[in-house]
């Protein structure tokens, strides 16, 4: 792929936040509990951005597969408790979660890990060549954008529809 392709960044599905919230229950055993942000260092995975102090968010277990899978891992993710905005699709990377210190992980069309491409993005340094590179690779369909030192799911990057094509 070359850098007009656009890149499709998925935060958490706004479905599957709605049913957490509406069920009080993350599907993994835990109960939403609100509480106040801090406002420093709270990665909203369903906006891709920092909590601000004092509003209401939570933490709950998240799978990024939505569908049976031996690489589905569970882990721990702040959204915010009630219904929000969410991340409004763009081609570009979330602002404040667009670089380094990341650890990227590569999957295939299947939703198999493609470990040959797993690749460590130091501090400070610009995710979007890197996941760029990534995704040109025949056999990576996804990158899985993690946090590096506790190896918390971020949110994922595929390849958008592209100039050219039309959307229906
Ligand atoms: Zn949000």
């Amino acid at each position: 792929m070359d850098t007009t392709t656009d890149l499709l960044v998925q935060a958490i599905d706004r479905t599957r936040l709605d049913a957490v919230r509406r069920d009080d229950a993350d599907g993994h055993g835990n109960r939403v509990a609100p509480f106040a942000a801090v406002g420093q260092g709270e990665p909203l995975r369903c906006c891709l951005r920092f909590a601000e102090p004092g509003e209401r968010i939570a933490l709950i277990s998240y799978a990024p597969f939505d569908h049976p899978s031996v690489w589905t891992e569970v882990g721990p993710v702040y959204i915010h408790a009630d219904r929000c905005e969410g991340y409004a699709a763009s081609g570009d990377l979330p602002a404040q979660l667009a670089t380094g210190p990341r650890l990227l992980r590569t999957y295939r069309a299947d939703d198999t890990m493609n470990y040959e491409h797993n690749t460590v993005v130091p501090d400070q340094a610009d995710l979007e060549p890197v996941i760029r590179r990534l995704l040109s690779q025949t056999d990576v369909a996804t990158v899985h954008v993690r946090n590096l030192d506790s190896q918390c799911f971020m949110y994922s990057v595929g390849v958008g529809e592209g100039p050219g094509r039309t959307s229906a």
